[in-house]
């Protein structure tokens, strides 16, 4: 039997042990649980170990989990993620139920999302899914098209721009990816200088987080690793 709230306590000491090899600041990476096609049973094990954000990828059962925990448990203070494909008629819900979103890659969803946000909800967290090439999809914008988009994105009184998230396609070599994830680090230096709000770097999956971290990780999404295989 798996043992979730396990798994994630292992998953942090690991992480604090990667932080030093890396020499990464103390606690600047921060554990995202992936949790599509996981059980509200699972969540809540998730939970017993403190960890109270959420990665979810498909609008709909999101709702469901959302729902269910604001009706049985509000006293607990999930911060949900969203991180999968957003398609244009789905941004008014992910604007009014997600604290975060790190796959926006096209401007007039961020406009939507920016015009959708709720008044009296704080400013939507966001991140732009950059394109690295190695990606088995079409999503994210080039590297080229990044500067033209914060600059859009940061005129966006509703929206807090974040920093950059991408998803390469998994490969097993350690080397190779943190080849891959190089780029992104000096890329979010340089806009850290002129946004101050632009402190993120999400990458990082069960396959890859240990180079993700070597490579400037401070959002790793990891959801096999603690879960295991995916169900509903
Ligand atoms: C599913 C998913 C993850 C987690 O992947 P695991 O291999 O289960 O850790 C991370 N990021 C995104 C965008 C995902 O869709």
């Amino acid at each position: 039997m798996i043992n979730i709230k396990n798994n994630i306590q292992l998953l942090r000491e690991k992480i604090i042990f990667f932080e030093k090899k890396y020499a990464r600041p103390s606690r600047s990476v921060f554990l995202l649980a992936v949790s599509k096609k996981q059980s509200v049973e699972k969540i809540l094990q998730a939970i017993e170990a403190n960890q109270f954000a959420f990665g979810e990828n498909y609008l709909q059962e999101a709702l469901t989990k959302i729902h269910f925990f604001k009706k049985n448990y509000p006293h607990i203070p999930i911060e949900w993620h969203f991180i999968g494909k957003i398609q244009q008629n789905k941004t008014r819900k992910i604007a009014e139920h997600f604290s975060w979103v790190h796959s926006v890659d096209q401007e007039k969803i961020a406009q939507r999302l920016n015009d959708q946000r709720p008044e009296g909800l704080p400013p939507l967290n966001i991140c732009l899914e950059v394109n690295l090439n190695h990606e088995s999809t079409k999503s994210g914008v080039d590297i080229s098209e990044v500067e033209s988009f914060i600059d859009f994105c940061v005129n966006l009184p509703n929206l807090r721009c974040r920093g950059l998230m991408a998803l390469p396609a998994q490969i097993q070599d350690f080397e190779k990816q943190r080849a891959i994830f190089h780029p992104l680090e000096p890329l979010v230096k340089k806009f850290k200088s002129k946004i101050n709000t632009f402190d993120t770097l999400s990458i990082g999956t069960s396959q890859d987080w240990e180079a993700a971290i070597a490579e400037g990780a401070t959002i790793i999404r990891i959801g096999t690793s603690i879960f295991d295989d995916r169900k509903i």
